[in-house]
């Protein structure tokens, strides 16, 4: 995670030290929400560009192969409780038991 810029100086060497953010640079000490926060989480949308949430029931829209075995999860299936992730593959989920990520452009809200 990286921090928001120092207000005064700009630098980007800033750090959390639990209770405010501190700059290295210019000694400057300051609370988060002070500055811009641009932590938010991205929203993750569906094929169709339907904002996604945890715990949401998404349909896959084409066959997906599954790395690194020959199971194919099959369009059409459904997939219930999907959490939201950071990263290529935007969405974890259980399919059958097992853990995957999938792609939100690959589904579509049930
Ligand atoms: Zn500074």
């Amino acid at each position: 995670m990286t921090y928001s810029a120092c207000p005064q100086c700009q630098s980007d060497f800033t750090y959390h030290d639990g209770s405010q953010l501190v700059c290295p640079e210019c000694a400057h000490e300051w609370q988060e929400h002070e500055s811009a926060n641009q932590e938010e989480n991205p929203i993750v949308k569906d094929a169709n560009g339907t904002p996604l949430a945890d715990g949401d029931t998404v349909v896959l829209i084409k066959d997906l192969k599954v790395k690194g075995s020959s199971m194919v999860i099959k369009q059409g299936t459904k997939v219930k409780g999907i959490r939201l992730q950071d990263g290529d593959h935007d969405i974890g989920c259980k399919i059958d038991g097992t853990p995957m990520n999938l792609k939100s452009e690959f589904v579509k809200k049930a």
